[in-house]
């Protein structure tokens, strides 16, 4: 489109689409680049992928040279309640975090509240091309909490898991509630395919292993764990070597950040196949440890990529890809440095993190129908084009662009499971003056109940006073105290 021409109007929905002349990554099994392709979608699905496709009558074109398709991205773990409070968190480390959320004002969320950080953030994956979000959910303290997150996800047209969690509860007990896995099952068999279902906790490594009775609940249930492990002064090997003696570690197990961990519980998590979740931005920013980059390379773990929370950072899987990158390579090179050495070949290349946004996401989710753009396939379709912007060209290294160049700005079009959700730069069919109505009336009622000075100073906190109960432990629930956290205490080795 010339810039002379009005803007298209979106793809009638029900109606094939073939995005003509892109270059297309498949990001299959040979991860594929095709030049000057198409991709054809009929219904939900992916018809066909390949150069100068035969199209049924009544396709709508979109024009994709000088683009790039790909599959969807999918985000395996952000906190979305938490989008209502957008930036907030800007300055928190991981220890202020907690102190907000957990023991002090994370009471505070409505249902209502929830839906308004759900809707918001579940919109933005799709503008930014995020198809496919976990919503690590954990401030569901009652079940009108988790109807209200379940109906917010459902009024997006994305893909979505419920990942049901409780901050201001021991999971055995919230696991135990009937209301509770009434829901669950219910979410389990729906046959819903835009919503899945996950249960998310922690592990804090108290011998007596209280979340055992979770764990047995999720089994019984059929029902995969998704769990913040290896983060620093949180979740340890102990929590690990917990679940891998009670034999709760599956390959549908998702492992969260995984960043301060030994080679003892990276071998654990690799022979029980699950994978980890890597989510650089606050790995870097909150102090969890270093993004276990090196580690999953070196023993052979699957990844996926997250955003985590945008109480601190967008959720944007192009940023993830390239903190990512950039992460690993400075470990790399400065792990050289000190001992004199100087890197000249990088052990972590672009195709790899778009692989791990993309179909990496999809294998954590146990789904092979997504992640890839192969006929057959669920059809989750990102574009991206920006033919006003410098930076879309010229297009050479197309993983690297996708990495390092591109931005949400140039998401021009995604489709979720066949239906155009955003067309040329624009959402289709979305209103956000409701949601930021939804957005103010939340802020409107945490700012009342916690005042106006609580509210100023938890955007802007001092330093803590070393208050070692919230240092040790963040977890209410558990008395637990980890002597190796405490000055004098075992040494602690880190991830990497
Ligand atoms: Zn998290």
């Amino acid at each position: 489109m010339s810039q002379s021409e009005p803007p298209a109007e979106p793809p009638v929905a029900g109606r094939p689409v073939v995005l003509r002349g892109g270059t297309v990554l498949t990001m299959g099994d040979a991860s594929t680049v095709l030049p000057d392709a198409d991709v054809l979608v009929v219904g939900d699905r992916l018809a066909a992928v390949g150069s100068g496709l035969d199209v049924p009558e009544g396709t709508r074109e979109i024009d994709a040279r000088g683009g790039i398709v790909m599959p969807g991205m999918i985000d395996t773990h952000r906190h979305m309640w938490q989008t209502a409070m957008r930036g907030y968190g800007a300055d928190w480390t991981l220890t202020q975090y907690f102190v907000w959320y957990y023991l002090e004002h994370g009471k505070h969320f409505r249902p209502q509240d929830i839906a308004a950080g759900n809707r918001l953030s579940a919109i933005e994956s799709l503008d930014a091309g995020v198809t496919t979000t976990v919503d690590w959910s954990h401030g569901l303290q009652s079940v009108e909490h988790a109807e209200a997150a379940v109906e917010a996800l459902r009024s997006v047209p994305g893909r979505f898991v419920l990942a049901y969690g409780n901050i201001q509860a021991g999971p055995w007990e919230w696991t135990a509630d009937p209301a509770v896995r009434a829901l669950l099952e219910r979410l389990r068999d729906g046959g819903d395919d835009l919503m899945g279902v996950q249960i998310a906790f922690d592990v804090t490594g108290d011998p007596s292993f209280p979340e055992r009775a979770a764990f047995e609940a999720a089994r019984e249930l059929g029902i995969p764990v998704t769990t913040h492990a290896g983060v620093w002064a949180a979740t340890n090997d102990d929590g690990i070597r917990l679940m891998h003696e009670h034999g709760f570690m599956t390959p549908e197990t998702i492992y969260v950040h995984a960043a301060t961990l030994t080679a003892d519980s990276y071998q654990r998590i690799a022979a029980t196949g699950g994978s980890i979740s890597v989510a650089t931005e606050s790995e870097c920013s909150a102090g969890q440890g270093h993004a276990p980059t090196a580690q999953v390379l070196q023993y052979g773990i699957p990844v996926s990529l997250s955003m985590d929370t945008s109480v601190w950072w967008s959720g944007d899987m192009f940023s993830a890809m390239r903190a990512t990158l950039n992460a690993d390579r400075m470990a790399e090179h400065m792990d050289a440095h000190l001992k004199g050495d100087t890197i000249t070949h990088l052990r972590l290349r672009a195709q790899r993190v778009v692989e791990w946004a993309t179909r990496g996401g999809a294998a954590a989710l146990g789904r092979d129908d997504i992640g890839s753009l192969q006929a057959g396939k669920r059809a989750d379709v990102v574009l991206i084009k920006n033919d006003r912007s410098p930076v879309s060209f010229p297009l050479l290294n197309p993983y690297g662009h996708v990495a390092f160049q591109a931005q949400r700005a140039d998401v021009h079009t995604v489709l979720v499971n066949g239906r155009v959700v955003k067309f040329a730069h624009e959402l289709v069919g979305i209103d956000l003056a409701p949601v930021r109505t939804e957005i103010e009336d939340t802020l409107d009622h945490l700012r009342s109940t916690l005042g106006e000075e609580v509210w100023a100073h938890g955007m802007f906190p001092e330093l803590p006073s070393a208050e070692a109960e919230v240092l040790d432990n963040p977890y209410r629930y558990s008395d637990y105290k980890d002597q190796s956290k405490r000055a004098g205490g075992e040494e602690r080795v880190l991830g990497r």
